[in-house]
């Protein structure tokens, strides 16, 4: 008896850059400021929520589309920020992360020979998902070191074929962000076309220098092409209970589901319902998250403003894009390791998300961190 030889579906596609970095990182006792989590505690509220729903039976199933009150709770907000109205029991659903939204919006909507418009650097769970599904993906270029959306170049890149966009503001890794501007142009472009979007919007809430999100729903006509999807993990600091949740229009929801239910089927019922407990009780705390990264960001940028890394403009996310060429002239991902094992700091090298390859200079530092960490950090930093 041997194990079948069963030929990879991903033959490019290794181990993710967050799990290698953060394993590094626990290998060398290193500063792990590569994988995007925060390393201080959700909101007390919110963990006593769990509790509550724990020890008063709420742990059997949720509803296949969500808890009501999490979808009450996410119509609510939408309304409120966006002045999007979506319908609680047809284009609302909550998922296990933005990861499996993504995932079944593509599996929903890409068949092969569908072409998907994706920005590079890109994220690194998009691509694996078109391929997966038989789709081609099409790479726009986002340029250093503001990484706009080129409009001319994505005229050229649409064709009939063109199935989706996946777009992603504010951006991971480079921290840009979409202007009202750009979304206005996004929806001319795709007027006459059978374009969807998958609007990936899990940093909605972490925007710098007063500056206000703009997402997809904010354009009626963007709005009923789109999939939006963001993330509980990255407004409550609860990136491992892994829930998150996508809005669509009701034909497209209705594909997605299909997916999802078999999947997932449903996500963590104690979890969500302590999520629609803390919306409902505290909506001021998604509110209040710009200010609270903008300061971690001004902090690492003040630690470093005397070091030999240079600082990328960061407009949202919590992530800081630094360039090293001034010290090295390592590839980034030589760099990322050889700053992990000998100088104790973990970071990401940003070329693994630009499919085409880059010879930048360039890593990504997280600094949803305490200001220990940051302070640690900045300290190793500056003698290098
Ligand atoms: N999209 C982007 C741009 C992200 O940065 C992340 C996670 N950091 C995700 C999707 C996935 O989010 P989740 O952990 O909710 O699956
Ligand atoms: N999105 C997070 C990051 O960019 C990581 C998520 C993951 O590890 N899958 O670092």
């Amino acid at each position: 008896m041997s194990t079948p030889h069963v030929p990879s579906r991903l033959p490019q596609v290794g181990t993710t850059i967050f799990s290698v970095m953060s394993q590094l990182a626990q290998t060398h006792g290193a500063i792990n400021l590569s994988q995007g989590f925060p390393d201080f505690a959700p909101p007390p509220l919110m963990l006593s929520r769990v509790a509550h729903h724990m020890a008063t039976g709420s742990n059997q199933y949720a509803m296949m589309h969500g808890a009501p009150s999490l979808r009450v709770a996410i119509a609510e907000k939408v309304a409120r920020l966006y002045g999007a109205n979506y319908d609680v029991e047809r284009e609302i659903t909550v998922t296990a992360g933005a990861t499996e939204a993504i995932f079944c919006a593509i599996a929903a909507c890409v068949r092969p020979g569908d072409e998907v418009i994706v920005f590079a650097p890109v994220y690194d769970a998009y691509i694996p998902a078109i391929l997966l599904n038989g789709g081609t993906p099409i790479l726009a270029k986002l340029a250093a070191p503001d990484y706009r959306p080129n409009f001319s170049e994505l005229r050229q890149l649409l064709t009939p074929r063109t199935r989706m966009m996946i777009i992603n503001s504010p951006h991971n890794p480079t921290g840009s962000v979409w202007s009202a501007g750009d979304m206005a142009q996004l929806a001319v472009l795709l007027a006459d076309t059978d374009a969807v979007v998958v609007s990936d919007e899990v940093y909605e809430h972490v925007v710098f220098d007063a500056a206000t999100h703009v997402s997809v729903m904010h354009f009626p006509a963007l709005r009923e092409r789109s999939f939006v999807v963001s993330s509980f993990g990255k407004t409550y600091h609860i990136t491992g209970w892994k829930i998150a949740y996508c809005l669509a229009p009701e034909s497209l929801m209705a594909e997605l589901r299909k997916t999802h239910q078999f999947v997932v089927f449903s996500v963590s019922h104690p979890m969500q319902l302590a999520i629609a407990d803390f919306m409902r009780d505290a909506p001021e705390f998604a509110d209040d998250l710009a200010s609270f990264y903008q300061q971690k960001r001004d902090h690492l940028r003040a630690e470093l403003a005397d070091s030999r890394f240079r600082l990328l403009p960061c407009a949202g996310t919590y992530f800081q894009l630094v360039d090293y060429s001034a010290i090295s002239e390592m590839t980034d991902l030589e760099f990322a390791h050889w700053l992990t094992k000998e100088h104790g700091v973990a970071s990401i090298p940003i070329s693994v998300f630009s499919p085409q390859g880059s010879d930048l200079r360039l890593v990504r530092l997280c600094f949803a961190k305490d200001s220990e960490t940051l302070a640690n950090a900045g300290a190793r930093l500056r003698k290098i």
